[in-house]
């Protein structure tokens, strides 16, 4: 009770300050970004975000060497989703600031390509029934045409839709069963033109950077003095040279480390990573996987666990296709040693790997086995094409698919944002008014859909999967560390 009375004192504190406190961000991902261009754009004037990577200079790019869940090529963006319909509205909001950014930036950012989620089963499967009847719901129900239905199929090509559009894998010109979803309404995001975009925003706005080495935060800052039993006081953070920032409020988003920071959320969080792969489109193939004829197109789509599935993304400007494998979530085990939060003890948690522009990979062998069979069974064209780059993709995972967006108990002064399990990028026009919400004291379903929660240890277990026998352990698996290891 103590401990919870004084957290509640700190915020009372912030609060009362307004904007005038002083407030670090660590991370500029899609969660750190839109943060603080939220903060900014309500009054905030003493905002820095801190990131180990260069991302003035990489501009996000894995082309550029950068590494994390935001720096990527493309994005789904979808408001089906399923059973967890709650982010369907929100998926909505987010797409109507991306139409007006899509003005403003120098060239669109969210590309309406449409998106292919197939199968070879005739029946809907139930995930698809309760999207069908989210789009209705919405008004949208035209925007959806279900493949296995031949009448279906000819609606899209005769509302201009392309036959690669409806059948992007060419199922049935080879006689094979076609099943699944055209989302008409759905589309990609240009992942790195869009932090970047937004980065310059928050720039614009007076949002203060600390971008690469200098930025690289080795642990947060806490008051020495220990206060009421376990609660803490959290006064700023260290970076890994030593120096030390100190604010009113420390805001960690920090992706997929985000719980190697704050230890108290490892049982909320854990970091897990799929893998992604470009592929070297042919000059003579590339007009088939133009966004404009090929939509985002998953393969094996068989419900609400995407862990089976391959998707093709269209075409980028480096004349490549990325291919996302999402088995089997990653983890990767390590033993740490927590710091700062009480007595020293060590602690199991998955971490991300890194990856370099000059290795080029550091996948497992065997992803990129999956993925060649998955292209010379689906998309032959690109049978034998270059993979010029795979690399894994780490997220924050939660533990149930749900962001963390809260104040960290018994951590007076430090918010957690964060958990973004595989679809929060397409949120990051809107994600930091939820934010600003938690920081004022203002709760809606959404910041209590994102409150701290605390799973019950078999829960725990089963979500950290921290197992060494596990099939997710990485570190059971052959890893590929050079372009030879991606050769047909
Ligand atoms: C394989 C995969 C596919 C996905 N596909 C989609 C999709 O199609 N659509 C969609 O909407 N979402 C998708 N997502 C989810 C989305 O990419 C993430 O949820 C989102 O990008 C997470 O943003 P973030 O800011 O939390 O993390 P990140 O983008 O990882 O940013 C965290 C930042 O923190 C920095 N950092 C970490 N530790 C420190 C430290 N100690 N000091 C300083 N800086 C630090 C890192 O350098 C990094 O820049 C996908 C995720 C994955 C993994």
């Amino acid at each position: 009770m103590v401990a919870k009375s004084s957290t509640e004192k700190r915020k009372h504190e912030v609060l009362s300050r307004g904007s005038a406190v002083s407030i670090l961000i660590i991370g500029a991902g899609v969660f750190g970004l839109s943060t603080a261009l939220h903060l900014l754009e309500n009054g905030y004037r003493d905002v820095s975000i801190l990131d180990a990577q260069q991302f003035d200079k990489s501009n996000y790019s894995p082309y550029n060497g950068a590494d994390s869940a935001s720096s990527d090529t493309r994005k789904v963006i979808r408001a089906a989703y399923g059973s967890k319909g709650h982010y369907t509205s929100l998926a909505m909001e987010a797409v109507e600031s991306w139409k007006s950014w899509n003005k403003e930036a120098s060239h669109p950012l969210l590309i309406n390509s449409g998106w292919a989620r197939t199968n070879d089963k005739e029946e809907l499967l139930p995930v698809e029934v309760k999207n069908f009847k989210t789009m209705e719901a919405l008004g949208l129900r035209e925007s959806q045409y279900q493949l296995a239905d031949t009448a279906e199929r000819e609606r899209a090509i005769s509302q201009g839709w392309s036959d690669t559009k409806v059948d992007p894998f060419g199922r049935t010109s080879n006689g094979l069963p076609l099943g699944g979803v055209f989302d008409s309404s759905a589309g990609f995001l240009r992942a790195s033109d869009a932090c970047t975009f937004v980065l310059e925003k928050v720039k614009q706005l007076g949002g203060k950077t600390v971008l690469g080495p200098a930025g690289r935060v080795s642990q947060l800052l806490y008051a020495s003095e220990q206060k009421h039993g376990d609660q803490r006081r959290v006064l700023g953070v260290k970076t890994e040279d030593g120096k030390l920032h100190r604010s009113d409020v420390v805001i960690v988003a920090a992706g997929a480390h985000t719980h190697v920071l704050v230890p108290a959320s490892s049982d909320i969080l854990t970091a897990a990573a799929g893998t992604v792969a470009q592929i070297k489109v042919p000059i003579a193939q590339q007009e088939r996987y133009r966004p404009d004829n090929f939509p985002i197109s998953m393969w094996n789509y068989t419900g609400e666990d995407e862990s089976g599935s391959f998707t093709v993304f269209p075409l980028d400007e480096y004349g490549t296709v990325k291919i996302l494998h999402n088995a089997p979530q990653w983890r990767n085990t390590v033993y740490h040693e927590v710091e700062g939060a009480g007595p020293a003890h060590i602690n199991a948690l998955s971490i991300p790997t890194s990856w370099s522009l000059e290795e080029r990979t550091n996948v497992p062998k065997a992803s990129i086995e999956c993925i060649k069979r998955f292209i010379s069974e689906n998309v032959a064209d690109l049978s034998g094409a270059e993979i010029v780059m795979a690399k894994l993709c780490w997220d924050s995972r939660s533990i149930d698919d749900d962001f963390l967006i809260d104040w960290v108990p018994g951590l007076e002064g430090c918010i957690v944002v964060s958990g973004g399990s595989n679809h929060g990028f397409k949120f990051l026009p809107t994600l930091g008014k939820y934010v600003l919400k938690v920081l004022q004291g203002q709760h809606d379903e959404y910041t209590k859909l994102w409150q701290w929660r605390t799973p019950s240890e078999r829960e725990v277990e089963n979500f950290k999967d921290l197992n060494l026998s596990s099939i997710r352990a990485l570190s059971e698996q052959k890893l590929s560390s050079s372009l030879r290891d991606l050769e047909w």
